[in-house]
């Protein structure tokens, strides 16, 4: 049976040490854009709020009608950039029809971007530089350190390349000296090429799309994937019963990937702060 990798212990681990650093410290701001009244996103927007506030980090939510235009919200953006009580700033995803999200990430300061999306800090993540990087990934990294996981040399196979997750993914896992393949929904024979991963992310969002004869037994499964199931549960991208039987190590969903997205922006939102206050 596979090693299940928890992320709710690192998560708390992470908050923890943010509660420890904040002790005595100035307060940290963080500002949410969100436009629109998408469900899901209110519900995330309402999470990241939650965890801040837990914390120690002051979070300020800007709400924007759905018919708002791109001119707006980057009108919303620049006094943010220059409020020094703001350190981390992010507009929360899927933006209202019409309005560009690259337009919009790279209206975001860039010491302040702890989505890491503004150009900036995609070249910073792809040179080996500091900076400020997407907030899923980081905790699949983290994840894979606290556990103890080799990736020096390793094969890697990222399913998915989203700005979000398979690309910033594939790069910190190259930084740390992974081989790395990229697949996505043109890429021929994904059975067989998952066969060969040492290490298998998957961010694709279809659930149980990779079966238990996808893998090589002994491999790390990190199944990014959360899809909501027409009962009304959540399933990764991984058939975690079959997986289970044939992985060395595997992330459940719930449980898994999940909860360390918010507890690294919190990270991010610390880390920019002392950066910016230096
Ligand atoms: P996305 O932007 O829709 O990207 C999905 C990627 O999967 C694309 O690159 C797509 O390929 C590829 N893909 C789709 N169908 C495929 C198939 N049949 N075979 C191979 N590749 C396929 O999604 P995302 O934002 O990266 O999110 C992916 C999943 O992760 C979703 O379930 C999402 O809910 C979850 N997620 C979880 C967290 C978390 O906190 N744990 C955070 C973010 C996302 P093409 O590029 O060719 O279209």
């Amino acid at each position: 049976m596979a090693l299940i990798l928890s992320g709710r212990e690192l998560a708390r681990e992470v908050t923890d040490s943010i509660r420890t650093r904040l002790a005595g410290a100035p307060v940290p701001g963080l500002a949410v854009i969100l436009a629109g009244d998408d469900p899901a996103s209110s519900v995330y927007v309402a999470s990241k709020e939650k965890a801040c506030h837990r914390v120690g980090i002051r979070s300020t939510v800007v709400r924007l009608s759905g018919l708002t235009d791109e001119a707006s919200i980057l009108s919303r953006i620049r006094p943010l950039n220059d409020d020094p009580s703001v350190h981390g700033i992010l507009c929360q995803l899927p933006l209202p029809l019409g309005i560009d999200r690259h337009t919009v990430a790279s209206a975001v300061h860039p010491a302040k971007d702890v989505d890491g999306f503004h150009p900036e800090n995609v070249g910073k993540l792809w040179r080996g530089q500091n900076g400020l990087f997407p907030c899923t990934p980081l905790g699949v990294m983290g994840l894979l350190r606290r556990n103890g996981i080799t990736l020096e040399g390793r094969h890697a196979v990222v399913l998915g390349r989203s700005d979000i997750v398979g690309k910033p993914m594939a790069a910190m896992l190259m930084m740390a000296d992974c081989t790395v393949t990229v697949a996505h929904s043109r890429t021929n024979d994904l059975p067989s090429l998952c066969r060969t991963a040492d290490i298998l992310v998957t961010a694709v969002g279809r659930p149980g799309m990779v079966r238990g004869d996808w893998l090589k037994p002994g491999a790390v499964v990190v199944d990014v994937g959360i899809n909501r199931l027409p009962d009304g549960s959540l399933a990764g991208d991984v058939c975690f019963s079959e997986a289970e039987a044939v992985a060395a190590a595997i992330t459940p969903v719930p449980g898994g990937i999940g909860p360390l997205t918010i507890a690294y922006l919190l990270l991010n939102t610390v880390n920019a702060m002392e950066q910016l206050t230096r």
